[in-house]
């Protein structure tokens, strides 16, 4: 696992640590993945695109690999894990980072598109972290990091579903805490604020007023950059931070207190 050493920079101790990132081929999951390599942590990116997230191995070089899986077909998600222990023996660190979004009015949500956004983001999290879970248990050490997001600390329009899956991801992080922290396995939350990524783009491009909005209640006065998320990650993963459990953290230049 990882240390922080005199220097404030976080290295690697003994074992190679190795972990999951869900959604880990584009955005905030890609520069956590960066900053998981580069801090010689073995990482496994998935997704839906294999063509993306091949593009993504590229990128990150020889300690990445890649699994094609659609999170949504819960079924398929023990025997991804089941592959994964097998092969390397030991999972670290979970990152349930895969996620998606939906703009619309309050009153045009279908009864479906609300449960394709609870599917993705909160239904595949508790399958994909139980099955992790079971694996972390027979070594009594693990991180899970959750990602949630400012919707769930204050509210926003035409986000209904969403809104409702990151706060149940924030309840879940504490649930999960209180019971598995006892057995060596640390779950925390990271609550992006607005990040420049492709889902962020899509909800502030064509939406000047959403975006100045954003832009005026944000102190430091500019979207973050997925590399800060990649660094809260790496340091709420390692060893640095092997006191902090059932957190939720906002690395949002200030959104979330901002006037
Ligand atoms: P993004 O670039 O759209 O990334 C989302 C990732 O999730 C994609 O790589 C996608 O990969 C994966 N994904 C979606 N559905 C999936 C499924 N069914 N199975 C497997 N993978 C799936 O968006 P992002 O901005 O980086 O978002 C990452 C996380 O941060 C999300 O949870 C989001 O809610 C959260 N967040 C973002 C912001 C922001 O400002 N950007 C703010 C707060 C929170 P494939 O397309 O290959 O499936």
């Amino acid at each position: 696992m990882l240390q922080a050493t005199g220097n404030n920079q976080l290295s690697v101790m003994k074992k190679q640590p190795l972990a999951i990132i869900t959604g880990g081929g584009s955005g905030i999951g890609l520069a956590i993945a960066t900053t998981f390599v580069a801090n010689d942590i073995k990482t496994i990116i998935i997704g839906r695109d294999e063509k993306k997230l091949r593009a993504s191995q590229k990128k990150l070089g020889k300690l990445c690999e890649i699994i094609v899986c659609d999170l949504t077909q819960l079924h398929q998600i023990p025997s991804l894990i089941q592959q994964i222990y097998s092969t390397h023996g030991h999972i670290d660190i979970l990152v349930n980072n895969a996620g998606i979004n939906l703009k619309k009015d309050f009153a045009d949500v279908t009864d479906d598109d609300f449960a394709n956004i609870m599917l993705t983001n909160v239904q595949s999290v508790f399958t994909i972290s139980r099955e992790t879970v079971k694996k972390m248990l027979l070594k009594k050490k693990g991180v899970i990091l959750n990602i949630s997001s400012m919707a769930s600390q204050y509210g926003i329009p035409k986000v209904i579903a969403y809104s409702a899956s990151k706060g149940a991801i924030e309840a879940m992080t504490r649930a999960m805490a209180v019971e598995l922290s006892p057995f060596g396995i640390r779950i925390n939350c990271i609550a992006p604020g607005f990040i420049a990524t492709d889902m962020s783009a899509k909800a502030l491009e064509n939406d000047p007023e959403r975006k100045n909005k954003v832009l005026s209640r944000t102190p430091i006065g500019h979207l973050g950059e997925p590399e800060d998320i990649g660094t809260t990650a790496l340091f709420l993963a390692s060893e640095a931070a092997k006191y902090i459990t059932g957190i939720i953290l906002p690395v949002d230049g200030g959104n979330s207190i901002g006037f």
